[in-house]
């Protein structure tokens, strides 16, 4: 009998891989094209005055909305680009390993829980950019 192959990171990560590809598929699905053009088509006709800032409103939602997902796919698709090179897991911050409860949770996490929470006391602050916060 072969001596088995100690399993490498990438197999150690593969459910999560699994879970990120569907979550991926998932928020590509909810960004339908149709929703894009119902809010083309209400902003073509305003209906009267005093509906428009509501119109607004919910145009507001919609594309902080689209925004996010939009932030979230690509922060997929980084975790993923991290499991093909083996850094998936580890902090970038602090290079210290991300807990499994934390992966479960965020599986697209690029910071462990202190690193995020010092990130997000920054762009708190203005101290640094939203582009590290973490979407959900
Ligand atoms: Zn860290």
């Amino acid at each position: 009998m072969k001596t088995k192959m100690k399993n490498g990171s990438k197999s150690k990560f593969a459910s999560y891989r699994k879970v990120l590809e569907a979550k991926a598929e998932e928020v590509r699905r909810s960004m339908s094209a149709q929703k894009a053009a119902q809010v083309v088509a209400r902003l073509d006709c305003p209906s009267d005055e005093g509906d428009l800032s509501q119109q607004h409103h919910e145009e507001w939602i919609f594309l902080n909305r689209n925004t996010i997902d939009i932030k979230l796919l690509r922060q997929i698709a980084d975790a993923l680009q991290r499991i093909d090179h083996g850094a998936y897991g580890t902090c970038m911050e602090c290079e210290e390993p991300i807990s499994t409860k934390r992966l479960d949770a965020v599986p697209w996490a690029r910071y462990c829980v202190t690193c995020q929470e010092k990130i997000a006391d920054r762009i708190s602050h203005g101290e640094t950019v939203d582009e590290y916060q973490e979407a959900r």
